[in-house]
């Protein structure tokens, strides 16, 4: 993995589970199941209905999406899970934005700031710097190009 696979990388499910990997030391858990559009619920197969069996109980007949992978641990694009990170690293968030009908964006400019009584130490692992259109996505690269200049 080098700086411009990082780069390259999208919000999305190679993200958080390297982001995953790094945190748990182990794969992420993907599941691949028929979830229930209206409540959640979650199945491996239709065998017996392809209605959620769980809102079935309540009288509501809903048709279960089709078979697709899915996982929790989404730091990529939720920003609870994100910030949860930024403040565990010390990273700078940056939001910033074009006034002039531009999209706005965030920039983490891989700075880790940690407080150390009155000082205040700021690391640039990279000179460039990462600006991403969510802070999710700013965040988590951050994190992986930081592991990368170690
Ligand atoms: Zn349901």
């Amino acid at each position: 993995m080098d700086l411009d696979y990082i780069l390259d990388l999208k919000a999305g499910k190679e993200l958080d589970s390297l982001i995953y990997k790094k945190y748990y030391d182990e794969d992420l858990y993907i599941r691949e199941v028929h979830t229930c559009p209206d409540c959640g619920w979650e199945t491996k197969d239709l065998e017996t209905s392809s209605r959620c069996q769980a809102c079935w109980a309540n009288g509501d007949r809903v048709t279960m999406d089709e078979l697709k992978e899915v996982y929790d641990f989404r730091p990529s694009t939720n920003i609870s899970i994100a910030w949860n990170i930024a403040k565990k690293e010390g990273i700078a968030v940056i939001p910033q934005s074009r006034e002039n009908g531009g999209f706005d964006w965030y920039a983490c400019d891989i700075e880790a700031v940690k407080y150390r009584g009155n000082e205040i130490a700021i690391s640039i692992f990279n000179d460039s710097g990462i600006s991403c259109e969510t802070a999710e996505e700013a965040i988590c690269k951050c994190v992986l190009l930081a592991d990368l200049s170690q």
